[in-house]
C-alpha cells in the first residue's frame, strides 16, 4: 500500500507512551511540540502517493510500492532511490534528518542480506519484517546506541543499558535504556540493535529487532520540542521541522519471537549494519538530505544578503563562491557513490562504501564550518529586529520598524524580517543548534566514522603503486651503484 498523509495522522493515535518531561502526551498529532512535525510526515506520506516516478512495483506482491522499499539491483535502481530521497528531503529542505526514508533503506539494505542474522529463522523473521514495513508503508526509526556509560555491556557498574533479562514462550524480555530515537514520537516503528561495534561479553545486549511503537513497555522520552516555544510561524518559521528526538526506555518490553533478528551475538548485531547493505543505503539518504540543506541555506544566506544589500561586495561574493564550491563537492561526492554500484550477494547492489564513506566523514567534519560560515553573514542582524511580530501592531514600533528598512513598503520590511528569522532558525536557534549537533553525529561518533573509513579505503591498490615505485627506485640504486 502507499500511504496517504491523513492515513499516517490517524495512524499514530494509537496508545503510544510518549513522555515530555513528567508530562504523557495523549495525542502527537494535537501536541503543539510534535503537530507541526507530524504534518510534515504526512506530507512526506502525500508526496509518495501522488507520484508514481517515486514508485516501484513490488515483484514479490505486485503492487505499487515507495521507492523507499526498494532491493536494489542495478546503478538505475540507485538512480530512482535517489530521486525518493531527493524528493523528500526538499519537503522538508533537509531539516529532517531522519525522515521515514532513512530507517527504511537501512532494513531494506539488510533485507538484501538476512544471512548476516546467523541463524535462518532470524533470517526469515528480517525478511518477513521488510515485507510488513514495506507493505504497510511504515515509518521507522532507530535507537542503536546504549546509554552514557555503558557502551560495553561487560560494564558491571551501568546497568541502564537495554538487555535481555529473560526469555520464554511469548518472546524475549528487554529492560533499560538505548539511544537516540530521532522521529521516535512520531514514528510507527522502532528498530533496535547495535551500530557500534560490540565485543565478546556484550552478549546481553547484543540483541537487535523491530517493535511498534505503541508495544506494551516501550516509553518514549522526548527531548524538549522547540515547536512547543514557537510564538509564530513568521518568528518561527522552521517550527514544522522539528524531527524530535527521543530516549526509549524498555520498561520490561516482551519482543514476539518473529520480531528477533538477532540475539546474544555481538559479531551479527552489529553486522547487520555494516555487512549488509543497510549502512550504504541508509546513510546515502543522509547525504542527499544534507545536500538539499546545503543548497537551501547557502540560497537563503544569498537572498538575505542581496536584500540587506552585501553580496554585491566582491570579498563576500568570494565567500559565497566558496561555499557554494562546497556544496557543488557534496553533489559531485553523492553521485560518485552510485557511479559504479558495488555489489552484494545475490544480485543486489548499494552505493560504493568509499564514497559514501567519504561523504560521511567530510559531512562531519565540514558541516560546522559551513554554518559558522552563515553565522558570519547573519552578524547581528537577527539581533537589530523586533522581538517578535507584536511590534507589527502597535503604530509606533510599526513605524519604527519601517524605518529599520529603510522603506514605506511593510511588504517589503516583512520580507526581510521572514529572511532573517530563517536564517536564525536555520543557524542560530535552539532548533539549529540541534541540528548542527546532528551533522556532528548522524553517522555516529567521528571516531568510529573515521575508522569505517580505514576499513574501506582500497588500501592495496594505492600501496601497490608505493611498491611499484621502490621497486622501480631499487633498481635504479642498484645500476647507480655498479656503475659508481
Ligand atoms: C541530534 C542527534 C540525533 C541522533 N539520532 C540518532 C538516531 O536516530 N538513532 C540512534 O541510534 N542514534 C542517534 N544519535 C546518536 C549518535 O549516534 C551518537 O550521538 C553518537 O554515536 C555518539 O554517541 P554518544 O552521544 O553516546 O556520545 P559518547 O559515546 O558518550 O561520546 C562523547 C564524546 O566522546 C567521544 N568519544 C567517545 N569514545 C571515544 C573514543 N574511543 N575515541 C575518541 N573519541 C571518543 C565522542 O566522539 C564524543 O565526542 C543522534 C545523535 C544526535 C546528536
Amino acid at each position: 500500500m502507499l500511504r496517504t498523509g491523513d492515513e499516517y495522522l490517524a495512524s499514530l493515535r494509537d496508545g503510544r507512551q510518549v513522555y515530555v518531561g513528567g508530562k504523557l502526551i495523549d495525542d502527537v498529532t494535537i501536541y503543539d511540540g510534535f503537530s507541526g512535525s507530524a504534518k510534515t510526515v504526512a506530507r512526506l506520506f502525500d508526496r509518495t502517493a501522488s507520484d508514481p516516478a517515486l514508485t516501484y512495483v513490488e515483484p514479490e506482491t505486485g503492487e505499487k510500492t515507495s521507492l523507499n522499499f526498494l532491493r536494489p539491483r542495478s546503478r538505475e535502481d540507485l538512480t530512482a532511490r535517489r530521486a525518493l530521497h531527493t524528493a523528500w528531503a526538499e519537503v522538508s529542505n533537509g531539516l529532517f534528518g531522519r525522515s521515514p526514508d532513512h530507517v527504511a533503506a537501512m532494513v531494506t539494505g539488510m533485507a538484501c542480506r538476512p544471512e548476516v542474522t546467523g541463524n535462518e529463522q532470524y533470517a526469515e523473521n528480517l525478511l518477513n519484517y521488510w515485507r510488513h514495513i514495506r507493505d504497510n508503508d511504515l515509518y521507522l526509526s532507530f535507537a542503536v546506541l546504549p546509554p552514557a556509560g555503558s557502551k560495553s555491556g561487560k560494564s558491571s557498574a551501568v546497568q541502564n543499558a537495554m538487555r535481555v533479562i529473560a526469555t520464554g514462550d511469548e518472546g524475549v524480555t528487554v529492560r533499560g535504556y538505548k539511544m537516540l530515537a530521532t522521529g521516535g514520537a512520531l514514528c510507527h516503528e522502532i528498530l533496535v540493535g547495535n551500530a557500534q561495534p560490540l565485543r565478546a561479553g556484550d552478549e546481553s545486549v547484543a540483541v537487535s529487532f523491530g517493535i511498534a511503537a505503541n508495544h506494551p513497555g516501550v516509553k518514549i522520552l522526548s527531548r524538549k520540542p522547540y515547536a512547543a516555544h514557537a510564538v509564530s510561524n513568521i518568528d518561527d518559521p522552521l517550527a514544522d521541522f522539528d524531527e524530535s528526538d527521543a530516549a526509549i526506555y524498555f520498561d520490561d518490553v516482551v519482543v514476539p519471537w518473529n520480531r528477533i533478528f538477532v540475539l546474544d551475538d555481538w559479531r551479527a548485531s552489529y553486522g547487520l549494519f555494516v555487512n549488509t547493505p543497510a549502512h550504504t543505503l541508509g546513510n546515502s539518504q543522509a547525504h542527499i538530505r544534507l545536500l538539499a540543506k546545503m543548497r537551501f541555506m547557502l540560497a537563503a544566506a544569498k537572498r538575505l544578503g542581496d536584500a540587506l544589500d552585501f553580496t554585491s561586495n566582491p570579498a563576500v561574493q568570494g565567500v559565497f563562491g566558496g561555499l557554494a564550491a562546497r556544496v557543488k563537492m557534496l553533489e559531485a561526492s553523492v553521485l560518485a557513490q552510485e557511479f559504479q554500484p558495488e555489489r552484494w550477494d545475490h544480485g543486489y547492489v548499494s552505493q560504493d562504501r568509499q564514497f559514501m564513506y567519504a561523504s560521511s566523514n567530510w559531512s562531519m567534519e565540514y558541516f560546522s564550518e559551513f554554518s559558522t560560515e552563515m553565522r558570519r553573514m547573519l552578524a547581528s542582524h537577527a539581533f537589530q529586529q523586533p522581538a517578535d511580530v507584536s511590534a507589527f501592531e502597535d503604530d509606533y514600533t510599526r513605524r519604527l520598524f519601517l524605518e529599520l528598512n529603510r522603506t514605506d513598503d511593510f511588504e517589503v520590511a516583512l520580507g526581510n524580517y521572514r529572511l532573517i528569522r530563517l536564517m536564525w532558525g536555520l543557524v542560530g536557534s535552539e532548533l539549529a543548534s540541534r541540528n548542527n549537533q546532528y551533522e556532528l553525529f548522524y553517522a555516529g561518533p567521528p571516531h568510529v566514522t573515521r575508522s569505517r573509513m580505514y576499513d574501506c579505503f582500497d588500501w592495496a591498490s594505492a600501496e601497490q603503486r608505493v611498491d611499484e615505485f621502490l621497486a622501480q627506485n631499487a633498481t635504479t640504486a642498484a645500476d647507480a651503484q655498479t656503475t659508481r
